[in-house]
């Protein structure tokens, strides 16, 4: 093996006073934050139903720092009900306990717990209570349900404004120290009522603005009412949809909406509309601070503090948005769960140790689909309570063994570093010239470069440990690895895509390839094999976010592109990382030809047959290359060769053993790593603790 190459430390120690602006302390109304780092609401996957996951995952924001820690949207009443999303509840007085376990923990760490009150009205489907759903107006849900919602009466008005003002007490009871009213990401019944196309009343609660903007007002005036001198109120509200005039606009009922309730709230809380926009990613966006042109005119507005966001995670930047008056806070959602302790390692100068968001949108991925929240950078996210893990803490070591990590791809970087952390020598080999794998690759495609932090943020870190070592232009094979004497071996030597066009789809009838068709895969585009010449079909099986990338690729080096796909739309995953309109969009107007719903029959030199996923019908297409996304193939000849050979342990770890998203390549690194040498009760490897369903006396609902 030849010697290592060091990442050079890329940043100075800095100096103390540079950043001190962001740890001076702000009022809010009634209550002190002790500096300006703002976990505004964000999605977890954990919520009502796993509460104490929840407040184990707020309270490391909190350790970590942050001096307000919010909770999570927090449906006020049955009629506001987002099963099967697991959101924040507080339907009655049975729901307090178990937010009283986040304000509890929170408080035990020194920060403040604010709670984002909401009723969704049409976004609500009411999956579980059953009862009608609410609008501003008659409307069809926003949803593939054949569901409507009904215009809500005066009563209903009333009746909303009651649960709001119960739902604030209440809040006010489990110990919130900030109360928000919400009006953001066009998830919010104060929010539709604002919106024209969605409030065509023509009572005092429609038509102007100050009419559609009436019903904020109330519910802002209730909640200071009922918490008093408490609690703070804050308001958080998207003061641009980003839809042009078809939309609201900062510059013009934005602004008005502020000057309207300038005071009212103890903070405002702004940021831009929908989610998709607020949280859009890196791929689509990779500006940090990409809302303080919309946002900047609030401070102005207002006497009353304001927090916004933008994926920030540069303290330059956060100083400077301070500095020029743009905010009083410091907001993230993503920079904090990418680093619950960022606020903390800036205070402390350790800025080269801040894990970086990088934008991906995995942490929303999981809030679509139900799961507890999981995030690229930091595999401790969601684990905080059900495996114990801390993202700053580690078990130290179990002996004086040693270890070798084969693979410097997200599982071996991340295996290589929490092994290091712990204490082991660790000699981490990889075949390349570079760290990274899988995603030093994939950041090198269009609007993905921010992914490479994952490599370089562990790269960086393995730099400054003296007991690792690294070597690169190092393949290894079994007998050097016996020869290195290394008793335990990590063996992370990820996946290749299959060239078959074997997938999901066609596993019943594979296509039938002819031996003079060009086929390319993924793994050749990366390696920068490119077709000669057009036209290239992409094959997308794998229907993630890979082959969209791709074809954008192919398509901006000017080669007659198509995209089929058996799935109906293009990376249908990418609708789960709220990017899937942007990922098709791109596709069209870069004249990509769109084929949805065919899967690939048979392929052979120049053309390819298409079959329509329900009838079976034929259509030839011209194709001078298939690019072929169907699957991947484990590499895992070395472990195989190793298997029974070693003293100690031998582990497949990441997409060698399980090939999936980069997120699950680094917790599976992250996993190996923690578990090494610790006895299987402590473990929890395959097994965590779990919430489980009260058999308490039976209550009614
Ligand atoms: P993962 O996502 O699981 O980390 P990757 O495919 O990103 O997987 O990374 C695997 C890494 O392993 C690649 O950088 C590859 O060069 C390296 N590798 C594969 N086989 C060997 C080997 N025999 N010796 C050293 N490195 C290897
Ligand atoms: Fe950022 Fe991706 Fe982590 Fe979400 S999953 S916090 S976008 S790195």
């Amino acid at each position: 093996m030849r010697p290592g190459l060091r990442t050079e430390r890329h940043a100075t120690m800095q100096d103390a006073t540079r950043y001190s602006v962001l740890f001076e302390p702000v009022r809010i109304g009634p209550v002190m934050a002790r500096n300006r780092f703002y976990q505004v609401p964000h999605c977890s996957g954990l919520g009502h139903l796993r509460p104490r996951a929840e407040a184990a995952m707020r309270a490391m924001k909190a350790e970590g720092g942050w001096a307000v820690v919010s909770n999570q949207e927090t449906e006020i009443h049955p009629t506001s009900d987002l099963s099967p999303y697991t959101e924040g509840r507080l339907w009655d007085e049975r729901d307090i306990p178990a937010l009283q376990l986040m304000t509890e923990a929170v408080h035990d760490k020194g920060a403040l717990a604010a709670v984002e009150l909401v009723h969704n009205g049409p976004f609500a489907l009411n999956h579980l209570s059953r009862v009608p759903v609410l609008a501003p107006s008659e409307m069809s849900v926003a949803d593939v349900f054949p569901r409507h919602a009904r215009a809500m009466d005066k009563s209903d008005i009333r009746d909303l404004r009651r649960w709001h003002r119960d739902a604030a007490l209440r809040a006010r009871d489990a110990g919130f120290d900030i109360v928000y009213v919400y009006a953001g990401h066009g998830l919010s019944i104060t929010q539709q009522f604002m919106q024209p196309h969605l409030n065509t009343r023509s009572d005092e609660y429609g038509g102007s603005l100050e009419n559609r903007v009436r019903l904020t007002r109330e519910l802002l005036e209730d909640t200071r009412e009922a918490v008093g001198d408490t609690c703070a109120v804050a308001f958080r509200f998207a003061v641009d949809e980003m839809l042009g005039k078809d939309g609201m606009q900062a510059a013009e009922e934005g602004r008005a909406v502020v000057e309207m309730l300038a005071n009212l709230p103890d903070l405002w809380d702004v940021n831009v509309s929908d989610w998709s926009n607020d949280s859009i990613t890196t791929r689509f966006q990779p500006e940090e601070g990409h809302q303080n042109d919309y946002i900047d005119f609030v401070k102005q507005v207002t006497s009353k503090p304001v927090v916004g966001v933008g994926r920030l995670t540069s303290p330059d930047m956060m100083a400077s948005m301070v500095r020029k008056g743009i905010v009083d806070f410091i907001g993230a959602a993503r920079p904090s769960i990418a680093d619950p302790f960022l606020p903390r390692k800036i205070e402390e100068g350790r800025i080269d140790d801040i894990r970086e968001c990088i934008g991906c949108n995995i942490c929303v991925s999981s809030d679509s689909i139900a799961i507890p929240i999981r995030c690229t950078q930091n595999p401790t996210m969601g684990e905080e309570w059900r495996r114990g893990w801390h993202p700053e803490i580690i078990p130290p070591k179990g002996s004086e063994t040693e270890a070798l990590v084969i693979g410097a791809g997200p599982a071996g970087l991340e295996c290589a570093l929490s092994l290091a952390r712990r204490g082991y020598e660790v000699t981490l080999a990889e075949a390349s010239d570079a760290v990274g794998g899988r995603v030093k690759k994939e950041a090198a495609l269009p609007g993905l470069a921010a992914w490479a932090r994952v490599a370089d943020h562990r790269a960086y870190r393995l730099s400054q440990i003296t007991n690792a070592r690294l070597f690169l232009q190092s393949t290894l094979q079994a007998e050097e690895v016996l020869e290195l004497g290394i008793p335990n071996v990590f063996v992370a030597t990820g996946a290749w895509w299959i060239t078959t066009g074997i997938g999901r789809s066609t596993r019943r009838t594979p296509p039938r390839i002819a031996a003079d068709a060009q086929v390319l895969t993924p793994d050749d585009i990366m390696a920068g094999r490119l077709p000669q010449s057009g036209p290239v079909m992409i094959y997308d099986d794998d229907q993630g976010y890979l082959a969209g990338v791709l074809a954008e690729k192919i398509a901006a080096a000017g080669l007659a592109t198509c995209f089929v796909t058996p799935a109906s739309i293009v990376s249908p995953f990418t609708s789960l990382t709220l990017e899937q309109p942007r990922v098709q969009r791109r596709l069209i107007e870069l004249g990509v030809d769109i084929r949805c719903n065919r899967t690939l029959g048979a392929a052979t030199a120049g053309a390819a047959v298409l079959n329509c996923v329900f009838s079976g019908q034929e259509t030839r297409v011209e194709a001078a290359c298939i690019v072929m996304v169907t699957e991947r193939m484990r590499r895992t000849e070395l472990y195989d060769a190793l298997l029974g050979k070693l003293t100690g342990t031998l582990q497949l770890i990441g997409d060698a053993a399980s090939p999936g998203l980069i997120a699950d390549a680094v917790w599976s690194g992250h996993n190996a790593a923690r578990n090494f040498e610790r006895p299987a009760e402590e473990t929890y490897a395959d097994q965590y603790i779990r919430e489980l369903v009260s058999l308490s006396p039976w209550e009614k609902e």
